[in-house]
């Protein structure tokens, strides 16, 4: 039993050994995927639950690895974040979403918003606001067609200077939306001060919609606190018709999810749009 236990432990630590080798592995792959032209952004329609007309974009970005294959953001993102690389990795997202969108424009498709995730370590950079200036200058982009995603609990690790950032942010003429609404705590008073235009129901409310009674009650809360509030309200994760009955019933304004679908390349966006200005 003593010898197992030691063996044990021994295998143990190698597991841990190779996780570590493995997270610097990736961290070391992170700090060249750039120049390398690794990364992809994959673009998830936002839809209008009146009109079933696609309105906005998410920009999701993916990670084309040379041995991994593509890399969801959750494998890479947390470790990105750790090495402060996310800050250059987002600097090309925001630009490259924002030269995307014009692009479509100068196609002569209609307009749509095009939705960018912030992370903290982003959020936090002193030259934030420069960066998506320089985004906007660069690619041409009106800032009425930039929309930023923050978390909640991003918002809330310092209340005021985050308030008086998206400030900032919002007197550049771009909007801001907070995302996840619901898992991370937010007071209501601190809400109504957010210089914000929408939230987004976390897909952990709408997942179990069909059968939990509590997550269709959060639902219709977050609905109608986002109205008395003035704001939009969007549900991520919207699946099945079901749940799409469910919000259109309950006044949700929009809907983004595999549904209507999943993210997907820019031609195939450009293919939507296209379908929606013939209809
Ligand atoms: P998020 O911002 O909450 O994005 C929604 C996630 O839900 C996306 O996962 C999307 O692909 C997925 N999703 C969309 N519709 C459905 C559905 O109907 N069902 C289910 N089960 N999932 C759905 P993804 O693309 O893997 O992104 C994960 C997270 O990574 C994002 O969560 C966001 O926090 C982060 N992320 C993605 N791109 C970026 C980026 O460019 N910068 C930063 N900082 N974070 C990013
Ligand atoms: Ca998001
Ligand atoms: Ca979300
Ligand atoms: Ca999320």
């Amino acid at each position: 039993a003593k010898d197992t236990g030691k063996n044990n432990v021994q295998f143990y630590t190698m597991e841990m050994n190779a996780s570590l080798e493995e997270k610097l592995e990736l961290m070391d792959g992170l700090r060249t995927a750039l120049a390398e032209e690794q990364f992809r952004i994959y673009y998830q329609p936002k839809v209008s639950l009146d009109t079933g007309m696609v309105f906005g974009v998410e920009a999701l970005l993916r990670w084309q690895h040379p041995v991994r294959g593509m890399m969801a953001p959750d494998q890479f993102i947390p470790l990105a974040e750790e090495s402060g690389a996310i800050v250059s990795i987002g600097e090309w997202v925001l630009l490259t979403a924002c030269r995307q969108a014009r692009a479509w424009q100068l196609g002569g498709l209609a307009p749509v918003t095009i939705s960018v995730n912030v992370s903290a370590r982003q959020f936090d950079d002193a030259r934030l606001v420069m960066r998506v200036q320089r985004a906007l200058e660069l690619s041409g982009l009106a800032p009425q067609w930039l929309e930023l995603e923050v978390t909640e609990s991003l918002i809330m690790r310092d209340l005021q200077q985050a308030i008086a950032k998206m400030r900032e942010l919002k007197a550049m003429g771009i909007s801001l939306s907070i995302d996840d609404f619901g898992t991370g705590y937010s007071s209501l008073a601190a809400l109504k001060s957010f210089p914000i235009s929408s939230l987004k129901i976390d897909k952990s409310f709408i997942r179990d919609l069909d059968v939990s009674s509590d997550d269709q009650a959060i639902a219709r809360a977050i609905i109608s606190l986002s109205h008395q509030l003035q704001l939009r309200v969007i549900a991520e994760g919207v699946e099945t018709v079901q749940q799409r009955s469910f919000l259109q019933d309950s006044g949700c304004d929009d809907m983004q999810g595999y549904l209507f679908s999943r993210p997907v390349m820019p031609e195939q966006i450009q293919g939507m749009l296209e379908a929606q200005g013939e209809a």
